[in-house]
């Protein structure tokens, strides 16, 4: 398996279980990918809440439950359903599933190209630090992301742009702990003005606006998209203060350490598959990435102002 992001993951594990010895291969420093972000797991249920996946998904949902880290199924109110979980738990939850089916792993591990024949991959090379290496398997899988192997082995592609002309933006999620969860939903519920809501019509089953904010106070969980259509963020992009951006989407991802995942940075036209590309929009999402956690505490501390004037208890330290 080239990859170890949810699909190389999810690859290896099925593949070991049915009795294939398996060696999963990854650049980075850990396995997970994008599970250990903190970002809420699309496609596990469908738009009325229901379960439409199993396996290996439901296996690390379970493992993760069991560590305590599980936060639950949660609704947007706005599209869809998706799982919150801890990511530092995922962390641990990957690798007891992956010492359970006993997958070997390759780690700090590139591959650089593959040799092909007959239509068919015969081998792959991969480079680190002891020097590059052939790796020889009967099966092998692409889940590079980005169809490396593929593309190694002498698939052809067309460039980014043209299959995607404008390219989806690059962004990266970040955390913020210490949050007033509470304070945030009330929020929402008393100026929906502010959130994406029921944009799917199976979503709000005929709900306003409010009967949906109203949704997510009940829920009890920090998950919730502020657009920029609202007047938060709307006034904050027209003062400068904040980078033009089409949500502010948060969701839980601890409930002990009272902390939620923030998907809203992103930067256009960047390749994802440039490195120099990449490495020079870096700086720019880090900079999207402070400028949204000041607006945020900006918003909590707006809120405090407004709760002080009405002479309500202060709950914010
Ligand atoms: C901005 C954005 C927001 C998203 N929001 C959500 C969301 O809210 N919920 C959701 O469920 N999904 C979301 N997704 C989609 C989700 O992140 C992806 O579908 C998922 O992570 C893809 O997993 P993957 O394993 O296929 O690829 P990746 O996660 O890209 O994993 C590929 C792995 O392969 C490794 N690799 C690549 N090339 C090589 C190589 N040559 N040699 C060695 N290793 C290599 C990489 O290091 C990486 O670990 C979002 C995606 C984006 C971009």
């Amino acid at each position: 398996m080239l990859g170890g992001g949810a699909s190389g993951l999810a690859a290896a594990l099925a593949a070991a279980r049915s009795g294939a010895r398996t060696l999963l291969v990854e650049a980075g420093t850990i396995i997970g990918g994008e599970l250990l972000t903190g970002m809420a797991i699309d496609g596990a249920l469908n738009g009325r809440g229901q379960w439409v996946v199993g396996g290996v998904a439901r296996e690390l949902f379970d493992e993760c439950e069991r560590l305590g880290g599980y936060v639950g199924a949660l609704c947007d109110w706005r599209l869809i359903w998706y799982v919150c979980v801890d990511p530092e738990v995922m962390k641990l939850a990957v690798y007891r599933l992956l010492s359970r089916y006993k997958v070997d792993l390759l780690l700090h591990t590139f591959a650089t190209g593959a040799t092909a024949r007959n239509g068919q991959v015969a081998s792959l090379h991969v480079l680190n630090k002891r020097g590059p290496m052939e790796l020889k398997a009967k099966v092998y899988i692409d889940c590079s992301g980005d169809g490396d192997l593929a593309m190694m082995a002498g698939a052809t592609a067309l460039p980014a742009e043209a299959r995607h002309p404008g390219l989806q933006p690059v962004s990266i999620m970040f955390r913020m702990a210490g949050v007033d969860t509470q304070a945030l939903t009330d929020f929402v519920r008393r100026h929906p003005e502010n959130c994406a809501l029921g944009e799917s019509d199976a979503i709000r089953g005929g709900r306003t606006d409010q009967e949906c904010a109203d949704e997510i106070h009940r829920q009890g969980q920090p998950s919730v998209f502020f657009k920029s259509g609202g007047p938060l963020l709307k006034g904050a992009i027209e003062r400068g203060e904040m980078y033009p951006t089409a949500l502010i989407m948060i969701q839980p991802t601890s409930t002990k350490r009272r902390e939620v995942c923030l998907n809203s940075t992103r930067i256009g036209g960047v390749d994802g598959t440039d490195a120099d590309s990449l490495s020079a929009a870096m700086g720019q999402l880090l900079d999207q990435v402070w400028q949204c956690a000041e607006i945020a505490k900006a918003g909590s501390r707006l809120r405090r102002r407004s709760l002080q004037r009405r002479g309500k208890p202060r709950r914010y330290p």
